[in-house]
C-alpha cells in the first residue's frame, strides 16, 4: 500500500497567544533565544541549541529530551533537527518559523549532511506549524522571505523533469505528468505574484508565500517524488555547500542555482531574478570562480549520487568555464 504524507495544519497567531501547559523541549539555532525574549507565552523546560545538520549532532540531544512536547523555533536547521528528535523520542512536534525561509517546515524528511552530500531521512512532519507573521516579517532581510527560492525552483525543476522524459531518463515512478506540471506552474505564478509583498515583510505576501510552499510540498507528497520542485538548482546548492563549507543559508545557494540553471535551460530568467531581488535573496554571495568549479563538478556529482536526471548531468567543461557572473547581477 502506498500512503502519501499530508502537510501540517498551520495556526496563524502571535506567540503571545500560544497556550502550552506541557513540559517543552525547545530546539533553537544560534541567536533565536534573544529574538524570542518577551514574545513567548510559556517557558520551555529545556533549551537545546542546534549547530549542525548531522545525525551525530542530533543524536546527542536524544538522552536530554525529557519533556512532553518538542518545539522547534527558527529556520531549516532547527526544524530538521527537531523532526528527527521528535520522531526518535516519539514526541509531538510544534514548529515556529522565525522567517519564511525554506519548505522544511512542512516536509516529512530531515535534510542532513553526510559524506559531502545532502541526504533526506524520513522523520515526520510537524504536528502543527505556528506562524506569527509579525515575527516572520521582522526577520533579517535576506532570510525572511528566502523561501521564495524553494518555490521558484519549480521553474528549473519542472524543466529538468520534462527534459529527462524527452531523453528517456525518467524511471517508471517518475514519469512526466503534464497535469501535475500545470499545477506546479500555477504555484510558481502565485509565488511570482506575491514576491514584492513578501519581500517587504507584509503579512499578506508572507502568508501567500507560505501557502505556495505548503502547496509545493503537498504536490510532491501526492506524486511521491520532488521532480516538480527540485532539480539542477538544488544539485548546484548541494555542491556549493560542499565547496564553500557550511555557512551560507539555503536561499543564498539555491537562488543563484535557479538563475544559472534556468539560463542554461534557455529560459527567460528576468521574472525569476526580479522576484528573488524583491525578496532580498543574495545572488552574488558565491564567488564566480567557485561557481565555475561547482559547475565543473556537477555532472560527476549527479552521477555519483544517482540524482534524478536534469541539465546538471549534461554540463560540459566549456559551459562551466564560460559562466558569466553578469547573469546574477
Ligand atoms: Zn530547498
Amino acid at each position: 500500500m502506498r500512503c502519501s504524507w499530508g502537510v501540517p495544519p498551520i495556526q496563524y497567531t502571535s506567540l503571545k497567544h500560544i497556550h502550552e501547559d506541557r513540559a517543552v523541549d525547545l530546539l533553537v539555532t544560534d541567536g533565536i533565544i534573544d529574538v524570542l525574549r518577551g514574545r513567548l507565552s510559556f517557558s520551555p523546560t529545556r533549551v537545546h541549541e542546534v549547530s549542525e545538520a548531522t545525525i551525530r549532532h542530533w543524536d546527542s540531544f536524544l538522552s536530554d529530551i525529557q519533556g512532553e512536547v518538542v518545539y522547534a523555533v527558527g529556520g531549516g536547521l532547527a526544524v530538521d533537527a527537531a523532526k528527527y528528535v521528535a520522531r526518535k523520542t516519539d514526541r509531538p512536534l510544534v514548529c515556529i518559523p522565525t522567517a519564511i525561509s525554506v519548505d522544511a517546515f512542512f516536509t516529512w524528511a530531515s535534510g542532513h549532511r553526510e559524506d559531502g552530500c545532502v541526504r533526506y531521512l524520513e522523520t515526520k512532519p510537524p504536528d502543527v506549524v505556528v506562524v506569527d507573521l509579525e515575527l516572520a516579517g521582522s526577520g533579517p532581510l535576506g532570510i525572511r522571505s528566502a523561501g521564495v527560492t524553494d518555490v521558484l525552483s519549480i521553474a528549473t525543476g519542472r524543466h529538468d523533469w520534462k527534459f529527462a522524459e524527452g531523453e528517456g531518463r525518467n524511471p517508471e515512478s517518475m514519469h512526466y505528468d503534464p497535469s501535475i506540471d500545470k499545477m506546479a506552474v500555477a504555484i510558481l505564478d502565485a509565488c511570482l505574484a506575491c514576491s514584492d509583498s513578501a519581500g517587504l515583510g507584509e503579512a499578506e505576501g508572507l502568508r501567500r508565500l507560505l501557502e505556495c510552499l505548503t502547496l509545493e510540498v503537498l504536490l510532491c507528497n501526492l506524486v511521491g517524488h520532488a521532480r516538480p520542485e527540485e532539480g539542477s538548482e538544488h544539485y548546484f546548492a548541494y555542491v556549493a555547500e560542499s565547496v564553500l563549507g557550511k555557512g551560507l543559508p539555503h536561499g543564498d545557494l539555491v537562488g543563484p542555482g535557479i538563475l544559472i540553471m534556468a539560463h542554461l535551460q534557455g529560459q527567460d530568467i528576468a521574472p525569476l531574478k526580479k522576484a528573488m531581488k524583491a525578496c532580498n535573496v543574495p545572488l552574488t554571495n558565491i564567488p564566480p570562480n567557485a561557481i565555475r568549479t561547482i559547475l565543473q563538478m556537477l555532472p560527476d556529482y549527479c552521477a555519483r549520487h544517482n540524482l534524478p536526471y536534469g541539465i546538471a548531468h549534461t554540463l560540459t567543461d566549456s559551459q562551466a568555464r564560460s559562466f558569466d557572473p553578469g547573469i546574477l547581477e
